[in-house]
């Protein structure tokens, strides 16, 4: 396959290295580099399975072997949708050693985005629960590689073991490929009668892609994010320092192993960096999560607001003790000053806001800010190296203090999403500045302060859903002559989808008919909308866009007025 990254120009590439910013050393030298030194330590916990670094760099070598043997070669694509997990952690690793990038995707991916983010990274291969969360992940596969003839394997974990043995003999056991031989009761795959030793090639070099992050889009659906091991060697190094991770730190994955801010932002990847342990969990009930950083001594943890609320809202005195609790990383949304002040009264322990995206440019506020700094700034930029300006609407750099949106580059972020010419010319600066899409402005501190965007995102509890996107889907209901997605308050997401729509016949649509349709239409479950609002017309500005200003003022007066309604469920009809 010929490669289709853009990359940093040679003269800055240079300077990174020269720095010491950009090092020549492969993502799992990184994350397993040292860990030869310290070989039974405990690496990842997934329940009651565990690894230990010697092991987990075994299983990262074998599962390569089996991976190769499989006829998977370097710069073969590999899309990896897992829950949580020992296998998720030791196939992307063994899928980033053998120069094969994964795509990592988030399980609540659904047809629609799925046939998308193959269609730009022509995946050959699939790695896949049977099932997760009652959903047939599956069938969904199956269907895509029908669809996709260039996805040859399909890798699947069967948490149930409900599969016919016909059924499992067709698919590869993702288990015994990642664990076979390292775990005690698992199957170790038949082919490995023949020795596996020497048979992955040589490690690949530091600017080969690695692997593959998703944006939360701002248009669209998720674009592929490719990142270097020169480049995001640089980005899980600095996060793993600011975030004060050490050998004796603990830090448990709760959100999405494959959310960047998880796998490598500094996350899974920082920790073991660090020679730390993970503990993989569940996006599971807060009270359920209290009590494993109760059993396993947590230190450190990512939370959006939206699940920091949840916890804070658990929490019994002398129910839990969370006294290992040291630093509690908040991002993805907008943590407000006053949960962040709470937080750390009931929780006893720091709190970190991080302002970050798959892009590459990760703020965090600092360990040792002040406490006023660390509630009211959402952080700066982590890496050395890492440059930013805030401009105005005409590219001009706002004054010191002032609203501008957030222009970003240097050895973190990424130089073009991949194989998409049309979103890069939208998304750069000629001076090849990335254009986040946010609001901020810079506080006395030095820190950013996030003050709203520009993109047309709607962010439920840190998930991004790209209006158009979504739009798009709701216009080809045949009964809808006009759609419009905006945000509406939600009391724990932060934000919901509040759909606006003009039907072209009667009767129109139902709420529930309308989120039915979307779903049956591919798309991932959160970005369903939550209330419907029938409307005459939508209203309209200069050339015959949107006017989404004036309509979500005119959604909010109209929901602040609302009767709560009946079922709960924030499901209504009403004419705007
Ligand atoms: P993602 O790539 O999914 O991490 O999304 C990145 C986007 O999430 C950013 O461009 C922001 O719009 C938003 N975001 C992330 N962290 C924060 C934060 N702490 N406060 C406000 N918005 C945030």
């Amino acid at each position: 396959m010929t490669e289709s990254i853009v990359r940093v120009p040679e003269d800055r590439a240079e300077e990174y290295r020269r720095r010491g910013w950009w090092l020549p050393l492969p993502i799992t030298d990184v994350a397993l580099g040292s860990s030869s030194s310290y070989a039974d330590r405990c690496a990842v916990v997934d329940g009651d399975r565990r690894l230990s670094y010697g092991e987990l760099a075994a299983a990262v070598d074998a599962a390569a072997s089996r991976l190769h043997r499989l006829g998977i070669r370097r710069r073969d694509h590999v899309l990896v949708q897992l829950p949580n997990s020992l296998e998720h952690v030791v196939v992307v690793l063994a899928l980033i050693r053998l120069g094969a990038p994964p795509v990592v995707t988030l399980p609540a991916l659904r047809e629609y985005e799925l046939d998308h983010i193959i269609r730009v990274t022509r995946p050959v291969a699939m790695a896949v629960p049977r099932r997760s969360r009652r959903f047939d992940h599956l069938a969904m596969a199956e269907r895509l590689r029908d669809r996709h003839p260039e996805i040859r394997t399909l890798l699947v974990t069967d948490d149930d073991r409900s599969a016919t043995a016909a059924q499992a003999e067709e698919l590869t056991d993702l288990t015994a490929l990642t664990l076979g031989g390292i775990l005690p009761g698992v199957r170790i795959p038949q082919d490995d009668r023949r020795p596996l030793a020497a048979e992955v090639p040589e490690p690949p070099g530091p600017r080969d892609n690695a692997l593959f992050l998703l944006s939360s889009g701002t248009t669209g659906p998720p674009k592929a994010i490719p990142r270097t091991h020169e480049a995001f060697g640089h980005v899980v190094r600095s996060a793993a320092e600011v975030s004060g991770l050490t050998e004796a730190s603990v830090y448990l994955a709760v959100l999405p192993a494959s959310h960047s801010f998880v796998f490598g932002h500094p996350g899974i990847l920082g920790t073991l960096s660090r020679g730390g342990r993970v503990v993989l969990a569940a996006p599971d009930d807060a009270r359920r999560t209290l009590s494993l950083i109760e059993r396993e001594r947590v230190t450190h943890c990512a939370l959006t607001p939206a699940v920091l609320l949840q916890w804070l809202a658990a929490i019994e005195p002398g129910r839990h003790n969370l006294t290992s609790l040291e630093v509690l990383q908040v991002g993805g949304a907008r943590l407000d000053t006053t949960t962040a002040r709470k937080a750390r009264e009931q929780l006893r322990c720091q709190i970190q806001q991080v302002y970050g995206m798959s892009e590459g440019l990760l703020n965090f506020t600092r360990l040792d800010d002040p406490d006023v700094v660390v509630d009211e700034t959402q952080g700066r930029p982590a890496a050395a190296g890492d440059e930013f300006l805030v401009v105005d609407e005409a590219g001009r750099e706002v004054s010191a203090g002032e609203i501008g949106e957030l222009l970003t580059r240097g050895p973190s972020v990424l130089a073009g999403y991949y194989r998409d010419d049309e979103g890069n010319a939208r998304s750069f600066t000629e001076d090849g500045y990335y254009r986040t899409g946010d609001l901020v402005r810079v506080h006395p501190s030095g820190n950013l302060v996030v003050a709203g965007r520009l993109k047309d995102v709607i962010n439920r509890g840190g998930e991004k859903i790209p209006a158009d996107e979504l739009e798009g889907v709701v216009l080809t209901h045949p009964g809808i002559g006009a759609a419009a997605a905006v945000a509406m308050p939600h009391p724990v997401y932060g934000e919901a989808v509040c759909l606006v729509v003009v039907n072209a016949r009667e009767p129109a649509p139902t709420l529930l008919e309308l989120r039915r349709f979307l779903e049956d239409s591919g798309l991932a479950r959160y970005k369903l909308p939550e209330r419907l609002i029938l409307a005459e017309a939508l209203p309209l500005v200069g050339v015959g866009k949107v006017n989404k200003v004036a309509l979500r003022t005119e959604v909010a007066r109209l929901i602040a007025s609302d009767h709560p309604p009946a079922d709960g469920q924030h499901l209504l009809q009403a004419d705007v």
